[in-house]
């Protein structure tokens, strides 16, 4: 195996002409990504030489490293445990931001996993005649690696989805989407418009209003509440659900509509006191508001579209793995993909969860595994 003699040492980039040569790129330092990192190495790999972990963040943490302060360790849903090293029990209190990066940073370190940042991949192809059929990993700053296999791991937060409606154009106030948001205290005194039917969206209302923003709140269905324990039959009723859609090639829905809102105790509140009525589904936006399907309409400073996110995939392109229902078509272990046999997507689809995500690392380490050439393995 040609194995990278760069990086350390001062020795030149590898460039697209001269590619370092691994046998697996991980793209993504989520959990996703660190999980199939643990495995790797638990199945022999050795690090930085015979695999790396690219990462577009500066440091550990995934998308947790840029969430909102308010959204504490407490007021995340369950984060379950990377393989090998518990969580503990952090204080809930504090930022899940926090929280997450130190735990991603000591796992790396725990781990000697190879994660090399700030690296953003800017594309993964299979150029006729490259290296024996490997695929080529390009990043942004213009280094490039070879591999016999790739496992994306690269989530959705990069990928933030506004919609459009007539007239977001010409709305004079400030929108901004949940990738963007703060603090609920910048919207003292303002009036608010939250669309989206998610858990941020709920979340986003109840703050806004504890703040005094004055809020409204836009939703295309009515909100789905649910009272249902998430337990485990749950989860394995989303997953059967997602899975249905992913392998038959379509996009998958988002986490709300195939959860639902769990009616927690300050979301029944909410619901009592008015702040979580939705006005229904939003008609356009005008220079200083919103009109509703309904016909009424509001005054607004701010527009805040928590309208969730897509899968970062734009790197993908060159290998055209999309369907014609839009998605990507996923084989039945839930992580490779059959339009490219040595391509592998964890934290996709039904594994977009920290739970999802860590057994979908280790479903992709083995199937990468099966092909890297038996001389570079063990
Ligand atoms: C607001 C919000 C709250 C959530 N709360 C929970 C929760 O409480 N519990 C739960 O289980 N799930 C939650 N989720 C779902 C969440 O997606 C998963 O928890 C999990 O963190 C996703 O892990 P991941 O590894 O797939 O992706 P990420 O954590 O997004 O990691 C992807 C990594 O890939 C990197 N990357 C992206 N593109 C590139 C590129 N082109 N090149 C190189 N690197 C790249 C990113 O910088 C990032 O470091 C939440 C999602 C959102 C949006």
């Amino acid at each position: 195996m040609r194995t990278s003699e760069v990086a350390a040492g001062g020795a030149p980039a590898p460039t697209p002409e001269d590619p370092t040569r691994v046998a697996v790129v991980v793209v993504g330092a989520g959990q996703a990504g660190l999980s199939a990192a643990y495995h790797l190495v638990r199945q022999g790999l050795r690090p930085w030489e015979d695999f790396v972990v690219l990462d577009a963040n500066t440091g550990p943490g995934g998308a947790w490293r840029h969430r909102w302060d308010s959204l504490t360790f407490g007021a995340a849903h369950a984060l379950h445990d990377l393989p090998g090293l518990p969580l503990g029990v952090p204080d809930p209190q504090e930022p899940s931001s926090a929280v997450v990066a130190r735990y991603y940073g000591t796992y790396e370190a725990r781990f000697g996993l190879p994660v090399e940042r700030p690296v953003r991949v800017a594309s993964v192809s299979r150029p006729p005649e490259h290296d024996g059929g490997a695929l080529l990993v390009r990043a942004v700053d213009g280094r490039a690696w070879s591999a016999d296999a790739v496992v994306n791991a690269t989530g959705t937060w990069d990928r933030p989805y506004w919609p459009h409606y007539p007239g977001r154009g010409t709305f004079t106030g400030r929108q901004l989407h949940t990738h963007d948001f703060r603090s609920a205290a910048e919207f003292r005194g303002q009036r608010v418009l939250v669309v989206g039917a998610g858990t941020s969206a709920v979340q986003f209302l109840l703050q806004l209003d504890a703040s005094g923003a004055r809020t409204l709140w836009s939703t295309r269905r009515a909100p789905e509440w649910t009272d249902r324990p998430f337990d485990p039959a749950w989860g394995a009723a989303v997953e059967r659900r997602v899975n249905g859609r992913t392998r038959a090639g379509l996009p998958p829905l988002s986490v709300a509509a195939v959860t639902g809102l769990p009616l927690l105790p300050e979301y029944r509140a909410g619901i009592a006191s008015g702040v979580l009525a939705s006005r229904g589904p939003l008609r356009k936006l005008t220079a200083t508001g919103a009109v509703f399907a309904d016909g009424s309409s509001g005054e607004l400073d701010a527009v805040l579209w928590a309208t969730g996110f897509r899968a970062a995939l734009d790197h993908l392109a060159p290998l055209r793995l999309r369907e014609p229902g839009g998605g990507i078509r996923m084989g039945p272990d839930g992580v490779s993909v059959p339009r490219e046999p040595t391509l592998f997507l964890v934290g996709y689809g039904a594994s977009a969860s920290t739970l999802g995500a860590t057994r979908a690392g280790r479903a992709a380490a083995r199937a990468a595994l099966r092909r890297v050439p038996s001389r570079i393995a063990g």
